[in-house]
């Protein structure tokens, strides 16, 4: 059954025990509100309130209604850019400094799922494909660096044959395997935050969409039928952030990504298209991510747009992108179609920062949002909570307006997204 108010996925129909959320009314006091029922929201506002805090949530939709309910489900290892990048950017003391958190990352999504029992369908590893020969030789290389520099065995570069024998597609021209990445049900993973927010205290209020607030030390943050008086605000909203906050909306676009779900294939059918539960996804600049549920459905993200709305027919969107990799599915078909919008900035880095004294704000993690965004909640809630220095590090990461503005940005972006489109064709 499609629970309601949530976009009809594979994640919501087999969502595990949804809660309603009364819609907030009249006037309320809280030390932090945070707006936004997404990764983000929900690890500060759980956060924040196992520090003591008095927390009140705001969801425009429902909880997960957003990116982190609708998402591929892969954790990557790392951040969006892998260490040779963030090492040739910055150095290797800030690069290995910016890995080790997002080890903790992943470390606190196992911790989190364990601690309050979430049944997410937890899984291990990922596999990424090399589509083009200029890539080939980058997975020894970052598994060899990851295991020399960083402290992180394991990883290794599979040939085109062994790749082939685990995904059966022959656009892959070698692989790269990371047993410690993870997968996991987005959506019923927010839902299991959400539970462990509430019974740690936190007010959680969905169908209250903010219309706005004010900036000053006590802040009053509206909604159209109620008001909460706080003395801290964080702002969650990301891809879906709109006109809420015009001094943060430069740094990202929001972007549209696009997701089928297959019709079960059957256990043996499924385990020989893709030997496991891991995560897998391409070298492409717009990238093609998939994985099995654990019904034996394909699970299969390809193509984006870059406009207002989605396409009218989600599934003929997304087929060609899976029958290029899997021409042998041509025969199967898509229970489900989806889609969802991410924000993206100009370095694909993600884009922390406090706006004012008491106005804290995360977005921009460019497709890498599962483990980076439910950090940036701790680390929100830690900054709050008076220890700045994890958070500081992903604060003081370069960020970037996209030339043009929110007014402009989209032509530019157009024609780059299409100029990296080409290149991915090009051997
Ligand atoms: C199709 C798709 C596939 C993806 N695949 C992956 C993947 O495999 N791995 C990965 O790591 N990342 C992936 N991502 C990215 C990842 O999902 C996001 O980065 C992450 O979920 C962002 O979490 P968030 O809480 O910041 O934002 P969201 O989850 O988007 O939450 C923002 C919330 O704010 C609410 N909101 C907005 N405005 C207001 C307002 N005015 N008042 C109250 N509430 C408001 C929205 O309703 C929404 O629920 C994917 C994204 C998409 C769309």
């Amino acid at each position: 059954m499609l629970p309601d108010g949530y976009p009809d996925t594979y994640y919501a129909r087999t969502a595990t025990s949804v809660a309603e959320h009364p819609a907030l009314s009249g006037e309320t006091r809280a030390d932090v509100c945070v707006i936004g029922g997404g990764f983000t929201g929900l690890a500060a506002a759980l956060n924040l309130a196992e520090q003591g805090a008095s927390v009140v949530l705001l969801e425009a939709e429902r909880i997960g209604y957003g990116a982190s309910g609708r998402c591929g489900g892969l954790v990557g290892s790392g951040q969006r850019k892998d260490v040779l990048e963030t090492e040739a950017l910055f150095g290797y003391e800030r690069s290995r400094a910016l890995w080790d958190l997002a080890e903790d990352a992943k470390d606190e999504i196992r911790r989190r799922v364990a601690a309050h029992d979430i049944d997410c369908d937890l899984a291990d590893g990922q596999l990424v494909g090399v589509h083009k020969r200029s890539y080939l030789g980058h997975a020894a290389e970052l598994a060899a660096v990851l295991e020399e520099c960083y402290d992180y065995p394991g990883c290794r570069a599979l040939s085109a044959g062994e790749t082939r024998e685990r995904v059966a597609t022959r656009d892959f021209l070698e692989g790269f395997w990371d047993p410690g990445a993870l997968t996991l049900h987005p959506l019923n993973f927010a839902l299991g935050l959400a539970r462990a927010a509430e019974a740690a205290g936190v007010r959680i209020h969905e169908r209250s969409r903010v219309t706005g607030y004010t900036q000053a030390t006590l802040a009053e943050v509206s909604t159209v039928e109620g008001k909460v008086t706080a003395d801290a605000v964080v702002l969650g909203c990301n891809g879906y952030l709109g006109k809420l906050e015009k001094r943060v909306a430069g740094t990202i676009m929001p972007i549209n990504n696009f997701m089928v779900a297959t019709e079960p294939l059957g256990k043996r059918r499924a385990l020989e298209l893709i030997d496991g539960f891991y995560g897998v996804h391409d070298s492409r600049f717009i990238v093609n991510y998939f994985r099995l549920s654990p019904d034996y459905r394909l699970l299969f993200g390809g193509g984006e747009n870059y406009r207002a709305g989605f396409p009218k027919d989600i599934r003929g969107f997304v087929r060609p992108y899976v029958l290029k990799l899997f021409p042998q599915l041509s025969d199967v078909g898509i229970d489900y179609a989806w889609g969802g919008t991410l924000s993206i900035t100009v370095n694909r880095l993600p884009h922390f920062g406090r706006l004012e004294p008491n106005l804290w704000f995360a977005q921009g993690y460019s497709g890498h949002g599962i483990s980076t965004a439910s950090f940036a909640g701790k680390l929100i809630a830690e900054a709050i909570g008076g220890d700045r220095s994890r958070f500081d590090l992903m604060a003081g990461l370069p960020s970037q307006r996209f030339p043009g503005g929110t007014l402009l940005r989209y032509p530019g972006m157009v024609l780059g997204m299409l100029y990296y489109a080409l290149k991915d064709r090009i051997g």
